[in-house]
């Protein structure tokens, strides 16, 4: 079971996630959490480049792809082929909201890379790996942005304009738009426990708590 967990800076995903990889192993699930950019040594290192280096829109891009190759191929797949269940804290959803709506970059060609990208891959070779279920938690980018305000010093994606993530918000919506059988849409403005109620629900939903 692969899931990832979306949404702007400031939605608080991350805090879930735990929720979530506790009641996998309270019914007796083993849990990979796991992040993007991220999840391995290479990964990580890129991450960091990612992160705190300026770059041209397609190298970032070729980075992000590269990254999520060598973690799939690394991480994910073996979990996934264990019978795990994966938490990735942001996949290729977030590629098309943050380098594609966000940053202007061709969302065909972000196409082609995930195509690219995600097959070839464990026991499946022509199959298109992708998550069983999204968790995009949606939030009003104004707040997130106070969430996020005083909380840690900003990295050069999240000291972006507010209409930045006003962009990558409508990205979010038009991924679910294209793929609403992948997601599970969490209003995350609510109290922490109201939105970890969200969150259970949707994976008990589907059977899988
Ligand atoms: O979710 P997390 O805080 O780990 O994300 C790290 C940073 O990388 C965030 O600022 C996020 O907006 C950015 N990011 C990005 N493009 C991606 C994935 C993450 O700009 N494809």
């Amino acid at each position: 079971l692969f899931l990832s967990f979306e949404g702007i800076d400031g939605a608080g995903k991350s805090s879930h996630i735990e929720t979530l990889a506790q009641a996998f192993t309270d019914a007796g699930r083993t849990v990979t959490r796991t992040r993007e950019p991220g999840g391995t040594p290479l990964a990580e290192q890129l991450r960091e480049l990612l992160l705190h280096q300026g770059m041209d829109a397609l190298t970032e891009v070729l980075l992000v792809f590269g990254a999520r190759r060598d973690h799939l191929v690394q991480v994910i797949e073996p979990a996934l082929a264990r019978g795990e269940v994966v938490l990735c804290d942001r996949f290729t959803d977030a590629t098309f909201a943050y380098q594609g709506a966000g940053r202007g970059f061709d969302a065909q060609v972000l196409a082609q890379l995930e195509r690219l990208v995600q097959t070839g891959l464990g026991a499946q070779p022509g199959r298109m790996r992708e998550p069983d279920l999204t968790l995009w938690f949606d939030v009003e980018p104004e707040v997130a942005a106070a969430r996020l305000a005083g909380a840690r010093l900003p990295d050069r994606f999240e000291s972006q304009p507010a209409q930045f993530f006003a962009r990558v918000a409508r990205g979010y919506a038009a991924r679910m738009a294209a793929a609403p059988w992948r997601f599970a849409r969490i209003d995350g403005a609510g109290p922490r426990e109201e939105v970890a109620a969200q969150v259970l629900a949707a994976v008990a939903a589907r059977g899988w708590l």
